[in-house]
């Protein structure tokens, strides 16, 4: 019985400089801790990231989500057995009682959720990645293979409302050959990043200013000229579009979709859900994108059943802000046949063991999957580790630039030596 004696939050700054919660969980001497990411362009089926009001940052702040870890939930966890991760987890959503966990906070709870899988590791003395696959196959033993490396997609050019430029699309990214070693793969990630960066200038566009990933952000004539500048730092870096590197696209289009349509201020144009289809179809004939990620709206479901039945048999179709990782949305893509893949955020959910039951429903269901970060990020590395211990096919954290970006890749690389070594 490793019983949980001490319970601390604060808050600290993330990425954007905005605040954000850091919990730290011990036991005896032994102390996890993690900090909370938060998204810039969230679902509005997300779990509710409390924020303080008021004039203090704008606003931002999380003292209230901080003294709910310190003052409501430290006393209904304290004794309890942090190796239990599934009981700990049920007692915080009991305390909160809300489905979005609007009570304590999804920023309050996760904190501590995920300090609690680092705190059990260091006990047992065993690597975060490995515990994480031991939590998920106790509770869901048919739905944990073997931990292994994931395939990064990486954030090449961002828009949206991620960077100042004029794209709509949230972001462009790469993915490269999942058969080579991650090292290898990460190797020629970077390589076709400076390329891109020096191609950008070269065309008279910004190649140095980046967006909250790390990705480019210049103004283009449209979304395609990205896609296509992209496909062209990948080949003069000597990949083989198609082959050795493909395209993904977080198109993240509940953020222009209004009154029905989808409105592309760099197209100059608004498409009904059809003619986006349409356009997305037409794009993944002649480019080498495998993957699309939010190419409708949340809210557009009917959209979403019309695309998986014309391009699902060929392209991943990602539910970000469509599922917000919960359980019941997704259980309703699969029943409706919308979208065919699942993007993981543990703070979209807000607790460890509901994130392990949104993977083991993918699985279950023959969906994929991609463990993914947030726009606003920490050096806290917790999803490098929970991609490789519940064998996630894809990880996205973002650009191969910042480090909060960087501390996840830097601790994959630490992770596919000790699978070596093992
Ligand atoms: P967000 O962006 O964290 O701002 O939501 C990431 C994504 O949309 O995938
Ligand atoms: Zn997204």
């Amino acid at each position: 019985m490793h019983a949980i004696d001490g319970v601390f939050a604060r808050e600290v700054l993330d990425s954007r400089g905005r605040p954000t919660v850091e919990v730290e969980l011990s036991v005896r001497s032994v102390t996890g801790r993690a900090i909370v990411p938060s998204g810039a362009s969230t679902g509005r089926a997300e779990a509710i990231e409390l924020r303080d009001g008021g004039a203090r940052y704008n606003g931002l702040g999380v003292e209230k989500a901080v003294a709910h870890v310190n003052d409501a939930i430290r006393p209904a966890i304290l004794g309890l057995d942090v190796c239990e991760q599934k009981q700990l987890d049920a007692r915080m959503i009991e305390l909160d009682g809300d489905p979005l966990k609007r009570t304590l906070g999804a920023n309050a709870i996760l904190g501590v959720s995920l300090a609690a899988l680092h705190t059990s590791a260091m006990l047992i003395k065993t690597p975060t990645w490995r515990r994480a696959h031991d939590l998920l196959s106790r509770v869901h033993p048919d739905n944990a293979p073997a931990p292994c490396m994931p395939t990064p997609m990486v954030n090449m050019i961002s828009g949206g409302l991620h960077a100042g430029g004029n794209l709509d699309f949230q972001d462009v990214l790469l993915i490269p050959d999942s058969s080579r070693p991650f090292r290898e793969q990460l190797e020629s990630t970077v390589r076709t990043y400076w390329r891109l960066g020096e191609l950008l200038i070269e065309n008279g566009r910004e190649g140095r200013l980046v967006g909250d990933e790390g990705g480019y952000g210049p103004r283009l004539d449209g979304n395609r000229q990205a896609i296509e500048t992209v496909v062209e730092a990948a080949r003069q870096s000597g990949l083989d579009p198609g082959d050795s590197a493909t395209i993904a696209l977080d198109v993240a289009a509940t953020h222009f979709f209004r009154d029905g349509t989808y409105q592309l201020a760099s197209e100059q144009t608004a498409w009904t859900p059809t003619e986006m289809v349409d356009s997305l179809e037409r794009w993944t004939s002649n480019l080498p994108i495998v993957s699309i990620e939010d190419g409708l709206s949340e809210d557009d479901w009917d959209g979403w059943v019309e695309l998986t039945k014309r391009l699902g048999d060929r392209v991943r179709l990602v539910g970000d802000d469509l599922f917000a990782t919960n359980c019941e949305r997704i259980q309703k893509g699969i029943s409706m046949g919308a979208a065919n893949s699942v993007l993981i955020k543990v703070n979209q959910i807000g607790t460890l063991s509901e994130t392990f039951d949104a993977i083991s429903l993918c699985r279950e269901a023959g969906f994929g999957f991609v463990v993914s970060a947030r726009s606003g990020e920490t050096e806290d590395t917790t999803i490098a580790d929970l991609a490789v211990g519940v064998a996630a096919p894809e990880i996205k954290i973002g650009s191969v630039a910042r480090s909060e970006r960087l501390a996840k890749y830097n601790q994959l690389l630490r992770i596919e030596q000790q699978l070596l070594d093992q």
